[in-house]
């Protein structure tokens, strides 16, 4: 059966890949020739160029935010009978980094008003088996990442960002991925910063946790044929460096295009139905990387917008502590702020190149809904 493309997809990437196109062919072309593939001048070069971007000292490319948060883990020493504080609201793979280092994923429930990890209630969640906090910036709104530093300084924990969604998004004129003793990162093809496909990062400030994490992500070593741990093989290569690389003298001006088109949103559906918009937090930058509405209505406005023609997804439908791969660690009504969220949540198309008349149209068809 013919089905139309949709008028409005939910994720485009041409805007992004359109106008660099020769440009990556040529550094294709570079690669290929110079015959180096990985542990090259590429990927130093990113490196730094990302470590610089996020304020800190080192970044080490890994194959994946997944990975990025696992090797982070390792390099802290942290597993079986170590408790590591996450969001209950968040994607899998934030819960998944921590069950595979044997250690104990704590989850705690979001704030109503803005996704994020609540301070409070992270705090209460502090035992004597806890080692680590790791904090998301959901949908690219930086979390109260100044709490959690201080709470973790009083305990003598350590914390790890997830700024898989966050690139570019700062607290206090501090950008996010360069608060926490470590910081992970990807670069899947959606986020904000992405590859053309899998890679990730880990920055830090701390030169001895660099190693660490560099050593932990090739297999254990960090002198050939010299094993010191049991490590992963996860590395960041030339090509996906050299794209990040032209793609990260980008990454604010497409921040700018996500806000302004965030902004439009904002201005078109306020007072409308039973919405509820993203908010913007004072003293913080949101770089949008979903802009989310919540709705009682959320499945039938999302099938009338399907109709119309206007892709649209939900972040998440199942929140980690209802999937199958947790069995029955945890159970349905211990995070009923998450799962309402997972109940009413609805992210609209946000990218650059999303044009104005493609905007005011998902505006347009959203009145249309309540009206
Ligand atoms: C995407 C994402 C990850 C995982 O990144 P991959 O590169 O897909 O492994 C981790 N945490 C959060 C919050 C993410 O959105």
């Amino acid at each position: 059966m013919y089905t139309e493309p949709l008028l409005i997809p939910f994720q485009k990437y041409d805007a992004i890949h359109h106008p660099l196109k020769d440009q990556m062919l040529a550094t294709l072309s570079e690669v290929i020739s110079g015959g180096i593939y990985l542990f090259g001048e590429r990927t130093t070069a990113f490196e730094s160029a990302y470590a610089a971007y996020c304020g800190t000292r080192h970044a080490v490319g890994v194959g994946s935010g997944l990975d990025a948060l696992v090797l982070s883990l390792k390099a802290l020493g942290i597993g079986p009978g170590d408790e590591v504080i996450i969001p209950a609201n968040t994607y899998i793979a934030t819960v998944m980094a921590v069950s595979h280092v044997g250690a104990i994923p704590v989850l705690v429930e979001p704030l109503e008003h803005t996704f994020n990890m609540d301070p409070t209630r992270c705090k209460a969640a502090i035992t004597e088996r806890t080692r680590a906090i790791v904090p998301v910036h959901l949908f690219g709104l930086p979390c109260e990442i100044p709490s959690f530093m201080q709470m973790a300084e009083e305990h003598g924990l350590y914390v790890i960002e997830d700024n898989a969604q966050a690139h570019g998004a700062a607290y206090g004129g501090k950008r996010t991925g360069g608060w926490g003793h470590l910081n992970a990162t990807s670069f899947h093809p959606g986020k904000n910063l992405g590859a053309l496909g899998d890679g990730g990062a880990v920055t830090t400030n701390d030169e001895e946790l660099a190693v660490n994490v560099r050593m932990w992500g090739n297999y254990g070593s960090s002198e050939k044929y010299f094993n010191r741990v049991q490590g992963f093989n996860s590395r960041l290569d030339e090509i996906q460096a050299a794209i990040l690389g032209l793609k990260l003298e980008r990454l604010d001006s497409w921040n700018a295009e996500r806000r302004s088109i965030a902004r439009t949103y904002t201005d078109g559906l306020s007072a409308t139905g039973d919405l509820w918009l993203p908010t913007e937090i004072q003293h913080t930058l949101h770089v949008y990387h979903r802009y989310v509405i919540r709705t009682q209505q959320r499945d039938a406005l999302r099938a009338y917008l399907a109709q119309k023609g206007i892709g649209t997804m939900i972040h998440y439908p199942v929140p980690p502590h209802l999937q199958q791969a947790y069995g029955s660690q945890w159970r349905r009504g211990m995070f009923p702020i998450t799962e309402r969220m997972a109940d009413t949540s609805l992210s609209l198309p946000v990218y650059p190149g999303l044009s104005s008349e493609e905007i005011q149209l998902v505006i347009h068809s959203i009145h249309e809904f309540f009206n």
